[in-house]
């Protein structure tokens, strides 16, 4: 079994001064860790967060990454450049891109096989609003989203992390009880399996909305749920080393 992955979004926060400062606490608390740890950094910080994690436990993502190889795109990182900066990881799909970038499942499902093309491990966002799941449509929605990375052409589906975070649980305050979120990492393993079963024990699934230094141990122990991805909590030394700390 692999290891579960606590992976901290930071999302459009930080500064030189801000992220070096997070960074050195990092690495002065997070001693030898039991998980496998990922800061996705803001684009024009990959380079500077490159070299403060360098001989660290601490990997490097980005928080997107282009569905393209090259060429007139404006704005947009490809999964090369990404790999010149040692990026291990990539953000793909999440609610914030979805909804404020009209990202689809095509866009997702694009950006997934070209992470994949460069060795980039996506982190594959899924996750129902709040309309959604009042309308009873959860599990219909994150089975959607999920087929869409599942059938990427020539691709080992072992190669993805999925990532649950419900939309209403983001930024909120609002956790998944540990029983809603398993509930929902339930079914998507049973769709890994019906659809990769060799390799569907070996794909996390990580939860986010709200995960905390006081709620993560409990959600970490919910048998489906092999990590975590954590917005406002990674921005704090102490809480993401609490929450580092809880994943074993
Ligand atoms: P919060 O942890 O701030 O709720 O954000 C979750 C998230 O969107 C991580 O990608």
């Amino acid at each position: 079994h692999k290891n579960k992955l606590i992976a901290g979004n930071w999302k459009m926060n930080g500064s030189l001064a801000a992220n070096a400062a997070l960074v050195e606490a990092l690495k002065q608390g997070v001693g030898e860790p039991a998980c496998d740890v990922a800061l996705c950094v803001p684009a024009p910080y990959l380079a500077q967060v490159q070299s403060l994690v360098a001989g660290s436990p601490l990997a490097l993502g980005a928080q997107d990454v282009s569905a393209q190889a090259q060429g007139a795109y404006t704005g947009e990182q490809s999964s090369a450049m990404l790999k010149d900066f040692g990026v291990r990881y990539a953000i793909v799909g999440h609610s914030e891109r979805r909804q404020y970038h009209g990202e689809t499942d095509a866009t997702v499902s694009a950006k997934t096989a070209a992470a994949l093309s460069n060795g980039i491990t996506p982190i594959v966002c899924v996750g129902e609003t709040l309309a959604e799941r009042e309308a009873g449509q959860t599990e219909e929605v994150v089975k959607r989203q999920l087929a869409a990375v599942i059938h990427v052409n020539g691709h080992c589906i072992s190669e993805i992390v999925v990532a649950y975070e419900p939309v209403w649980a983001i930024g909120t305050g609002k956790t998944a009880t540990p029983a809603q979120a398993q509930s929902v990492h339930a079914l998507l393993r049973a769709q890994l399996h019906h659809a990769a079963s060799e390799h569907a024990a070996g794909i996390r699934i990580l939860y986010g909305g709200s995960m905390n230094a006081a709620n993560a141990a409990e959600l970490l122990a919910q048998p489906d749920i092999n990590g975590g991805l954590i917005g406002g909590a990674s921005l704090k030394a102490p809480d993401f080393l609490q929450i580092i700390a809880a994943a074993r």
